[in-house]
């Protein structure tokens, strides 16, 4: 609203919460055990669920990318 930019923070803030999000809900899975690898546990949904943050709307790996890109640290692009 500032009119700054904020593709830094907001590529940093989606990779952290795809991240996150893996590690919680395989920690949950863990916890409830073979009943939470069963569809009948919403954990399960979570699991699978919260996968797609890592994959849509750009995959952690682009996100590096980008972050490389704006931190002038992409390979490649550093002049030696
Ligand atoms: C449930 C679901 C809903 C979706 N909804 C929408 C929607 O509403 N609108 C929309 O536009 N799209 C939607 N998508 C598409 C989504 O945005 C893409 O799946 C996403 O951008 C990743 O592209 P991809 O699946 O082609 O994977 P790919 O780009 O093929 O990625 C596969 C792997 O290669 C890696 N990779 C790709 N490029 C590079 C690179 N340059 N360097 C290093 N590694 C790389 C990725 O990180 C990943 O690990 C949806 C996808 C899903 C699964």
């Amino acid at each position: 609203m500032a009119g700054e930019d904020v593709t830094k923070l907001a590529t940093m803030a989606k990779l952290k919460a795809g991240r996150l999000g893996r590690e919680l809900t395989d920690a949950c899975l863990q916890y409830w055990g073979g009943m939470g690898f069963t569809n009948e546990t919403p954990v399960s949904r979570a699991y699978r669920d919260s996968r797609l943050t890592s994959i849509g709307g750009g995959a952690d790996e682009v996100m590096l990318m980008v972050l490389c890109k704006m931190m002038g640290t992409l390979p490649g692009s550093i002049k030696v």
